[in-house]
């Protein structure tokens, strides 16, 4: 049976009894938080040779003396890993300093102000920017929004991607709509990967929309698999090209979640023109980026098939805790259960985060309930632009810096939270 054709009476009995559960988990006095997308320190600890690794060594390949100023867009070899990560030519790879969102946020200022294709490109002069944001999607690429003054349109995301005739009907409709943000593989927070129907309608947009359009791809989760460590993802620069678009997408992917997540390196993916107009900006803030961490980046992963190597690690420690997640919410969510369908999420293979939507209206008493009974969740919202979920029913789940056993207790008081929940909402509307 399932919860909506439960008489009045016996959902009082499963408040009771819930209650009671609660009560007893309250009593256990737990500290547990699910709320950050960061690697764990068994995870960094994966990386710890980087230091000390250069051993007095600076010299590139190239016999660059890596410590002096210079070299904008990277070191060469450096480049190559970007290229060999992103799938693309070396001369299409820019690398940068510890963090893709600051290269995602310079690229946003770049067109909005300066323009990527000159001056006269800046969004600026067109009478300002809005952006078409994937929800539920990741709060700091709503934050770059917010900081520029770009306004966001939300687009619902479905198992495949972005709705792509909503994504399609916004841009025909609206010359303004200057940007798009797209996490395509183990997306930030639904885990889902982009089909190749949505990787060659993303790339066509460019066909619809003005010059100065741009899809921002973050593929922060590129070779972040927990089986699969690539999982397959259509190529968007060669559908880009296929289509004439090439000059449409900008893509950004980082070592944070590979390396040390605070001091990895970042790159940038783009065709010649945008890394001309984008190095323009960039050489009138730095002289060049930390080198000397390249260096000791290429050195540590000196190529793909080390890089892929290295994942396996880290999907060898993630993996576990996904496990208890998914099997939490399966146990209680799925089949034959009296909570079945009260719940609905994705099964992510790869990246950071499992995406829960429970039904509408409850999102924040869940996160409101696990709080005070000692687990920490994302606030409610979080994921939606101007941190306001029309529906209030999504929350982001990241489970990677507990352990295993404090994975399972965390979603021991989520599913007793959300079946709360649940059960007083339909008291209340019955
Ligand atoms: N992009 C996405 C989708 C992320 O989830 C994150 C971090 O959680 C980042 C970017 C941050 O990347 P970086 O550390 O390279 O700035």
């Amino acid at each position: 049976m399932q919860l909506r054709q439960i008489s009045q009476n016996a959902l009082q009995q499963f408040e009771k009894d819930l209650e009671l559960q609660y009560q007893a988990i309250g009593a256990q006095k737990l500290s547990l938080d699910l709320t950050r997308g960061k690697p764990s320190a068994e995870q960094l600890s994966l990386s710890d040779a980087l230091d000390g690794l250069l051993n007095g060594d600076y010299k590139s390949l190239d016999g660059t003396d890596t410590r002096n100023y210079g070299g904008l867009d990277g070191l060469d070899e450096v480049k190559q890993l970007g290229a060999e990560i992103l799938e693309l030519s070396n001369t299409e790879v820019l690398v940068g300093g510890n963090s893709s969102l600051t290269l995602m946020f310079q690229a946003a200022l770049t067109a909005y102000h300066f323009g990527l294709r000159g001056p006269d490109s800046a969004w600026k002069h067109e009478g300002g920017a809005k952006f078409l944001c994937p929800v539920p999607g990741y709060d700091r690429h709503f934050t770059v929004c917010e900081q520029l003054g770009i306004e966001m349109l939300t687009i619902p995301m479905t198992a495949t991607g972005p709705d792509m005739d909503a994504v399609e009907a916004a841009v025909k409709a609206d010359a303004n709509i200057k940007g798009m943000w797209c996490v395509p593989k183990y997306s930030n927070p639904t885990g889902i990967i982009y089909s190749d129907e949505t990787v060659e309608r993303v790339a066509a947009l460019g066909k619809i929309a003005g010059p100065n359009f741009r899809v921002f791809w973050d593929n922060a989760y590129v070779v972040h698999g927990h089986s699969n460590i690539r999982a397959p993802l259509a190529n968007v620069m060669e559908a880009c090209k296929r289509a004439g678009t090439e000059d449409s997408v900008l893509q950004f992917a980082s070592t944070s979640k590979i390396t040390h997540a605070g001091s990895g390196i970042a790159f940038m993916g783009a065709s010649a023109a945008n890394l001309k107009g984008f190095k323009q900006f960039l050489g009138s803030c730095t002289i060049g980026p930390d080198k000397v961490n390249q260096l000791r980046h290429i050195r540590l992963l000196p190529n793909i098939d080390a890089l892929l190597s290295h994942m396996k690690q880290h999907a060898a420690i993630v993996k576990p805790r996904f496990d208890a997640v998914l099997s939490a919410l399966d146990s209680t969510f799925n089949g034959e259960n009296d909570f079945a369908g009260i719940g609905s999420w994705e099964k992510p293979d790869g990246g950071y985060f499992v995406s829960f939507d429970t039904q509408p209206g409850l999102a924040r008493e869940v996160v409101r309930l696990a709080a005070d009974a000692g687990v920490k969740l994302t606030p409610a919202g979080a994921t939606f632009p101007y941190g306001k979920d029309p529906e209030d029913s999504n929350i982001r789940i990241a489970p990677t810096v507990p352990s295993v056993e404090e994975v399972r207790s965390a979603m021991d008081v989520f599913v007793v939270c959300t079946k709360l929940a649940t059960v007083r909402q339909a008291l209340a509307n019955n």
